[in-house]
């Protein structure tokens, strides 16, 4: 610690900066880990140690960290033009050629797509697409969403009011947007006792069609969710939980928005998280793998029937309100369009099923550690739930301590994973082969063991 802090780089981020998601005063103790370069699936920090990265960066990076074809093509587009603007009637050829792969790529009957820099942007911007829809369509009333406990959709105002945890509300004085979070769908820790997972996912359905009675269907406008929850604790929805809501949008006229910033372009081993579990929403959001991270994009891709009701009240007002100076960036949709290029090109959607399946039979071997209640996941994202009583199923009772642990010891053994509370969660890049698999699962299971001496020894339960 002290050798990084008397790092003069590591000094200056200490004092110059706040970072996000990070406790500010015990940063100021332990200094940065500077990340220095990458290749493939590894990250090497700056005294040259690697790691897995394991979750891909932020969930993100699908075709590795060192893809010399979006390096070219991005510069070849910063040569040609860097910048440009979609206001106004102005267009550039990136940003139309990635609207029309991505409308060919989503399911029907999605057809136009609004670009954004950020997943949150993109949830901002959907939420006042469907309020200035339904203004247009004459019914002001239809305003309120529906989310889940444990949701992420983004950090902004409004797309923060979605999120459904307690760290991005507390002190933030969100939710502001009239927003109800109904019961996270996690079998393991939400279902009753004795109902299996078609009778959780019933009650469920029922639950939100109660509320939505009670607040009115004529009040309640979308209802967002992540196929599969993620940065809550990657959590996978029980059996049926999609069928029964997307039949109660429909029945209700209530729309569906499919949050697949980290679900979208193969994570779960196909296209799309909403084509995994089997259903259609109308409004879908796009980011992260959508570039690999490499640029920041993101898009709100929806119906005709969104956009004609939009696109009508536009000529009455004579524009659309809203936009950002980077909506379509060049440089960020020429590098999407090769990502998603290069996705396709290696069938990384068909490996994600295929490395998928490796990944959760040998985390599932997990299972018989002790400190692991519960192993999770679809295709190659996965959640490891720490527990202090494996029959029980009882947390343990200072939360979060033994995950930092966890998280701490993976690192030591070369793989950086995301602990959310003690859920050591993984979603490595879809470039990732068999080999690798069955080194990120033998670096994560000394990691639990240290983190089970650890345990004994601080005697937590
Ligand atoms: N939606 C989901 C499902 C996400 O996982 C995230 C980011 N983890 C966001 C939205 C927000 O994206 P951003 O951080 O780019 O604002």
């Amino acid at each position: 610690m002290v050798k990084q802090l008397s790092n003069s780089l590591a000094h200056t981020d200490v004092s110059k900066t706040l970072h996000p998601y990070t406790d500010a005063r015990a940063h100021e103790r332990q200094g940065p880990l500077i990340i220095d370069r990458g290749k493939g699936i590894y990250v090497y920090d700056d005294a040259g140690k690697e790691y897995i990265e394991g979750l891909a960066g932020l969930w993100s990076v699908a075709v590795g960290f060192d893809e010399p074809r979006l390096v070219a093509v991005a510069s070849a587009q910063m040569a040609k033009l860097p910048y440009y603007h979609t206001f106004s009637h102005k267009a550039q050829e990136p940003s139309i050629r990635l609207a029309e792969k991505i409308v060919g790529m989503t399911p029907a009957p999605l057809s136009r797509v609004f670009f954004t820099s950020s997943g949150s942007e993109a949830n901002d911007t959907m939420i006042k697409m469907v309020w200035y829809m339904n203004n247009a369509l004459g019914r002001p009333k239809k305003k309120k969403f529906l989310a889940r406990n444990r949701a992420y959709h983004g950090v902004t105002v409004a797309s923060g009011s979605l999120t459904g945890l307690p760290n991005n509300h507390t002190d933030f004085d969100l939710p502001i947007i009239p927003v109800t979070h109904l019961t996270c769908p996690h079998f393991y820790r939400f279902a009753h006792t004795g109902e299996t997972e078609t009778e959780f996912a019933a009650r469920l359905v029922a639950e939100a069609e109660a509320v939505i009675l009670q607040e009115g269907p004529e009040t309640v406008a979308a209802f967002i969710g992540e196929p599969l929850m993620a940065a809550g604790g990657v959590m996978p929805p029980p059996a049926g939980y999609w069928q029964g809501i997307a039949a109660l949008c429909r029945k209700y006229d209530i729309l569906l928005v499919a949050d697949e910033v980290i679900c979208g372009f193969g994570r779960l081993g196909a296209a799309f998280g909403c084509e995994h579990y089997d259903f259609t929403p109308d409004i879908m959001i796009v980011s992260k793998q959508l570039t690999s991270s490499y640029m920041p994009l993101a898009a709100v891709i929806f119906s005709q029937k969104v956009y004609d009701a939009i696109a009508d009240n536009t000529a009455k007002i004579g524009t659309f309100g809203h936009g950002f100076t980077a909506s379509g960036h060049p440089v960020a949709t020429a590098v999407a369009l090769e990502n998603l290029e290069i996705i396709e090109e290696r069938d990384l959607v068909g490996n994600a099923a295929r490395m998928g399946r490796i990944l959760q039979t040998r985390l599932g071997e997990l299972s018989e550690h002790p400190l692991v209640g519960e192993v999770r996941g679809a295709g190659l994202i996965a959640g490891i739930e720490l527990v202090s009583d494996k029959k029980t199923r009882r947390p343990f009772g200072a939360a979060g301590k033994l995950g930092a642990m966890a998280f701490v010891a993976a690192q030591n053994h070369g793989l950086i994973v995301r602990a959310i509370g003690d859920t050591i969660a993984l979603c490595p890049p879809l470039i990732i082969n068999e080999d690798q698999v069955h080194e990120l699962v033998a670096r994560l299971s000394d990691a639990l063991d240290d983190a089970a001496q650890w345990r004994s020894a601080e005697n937590l339960s």
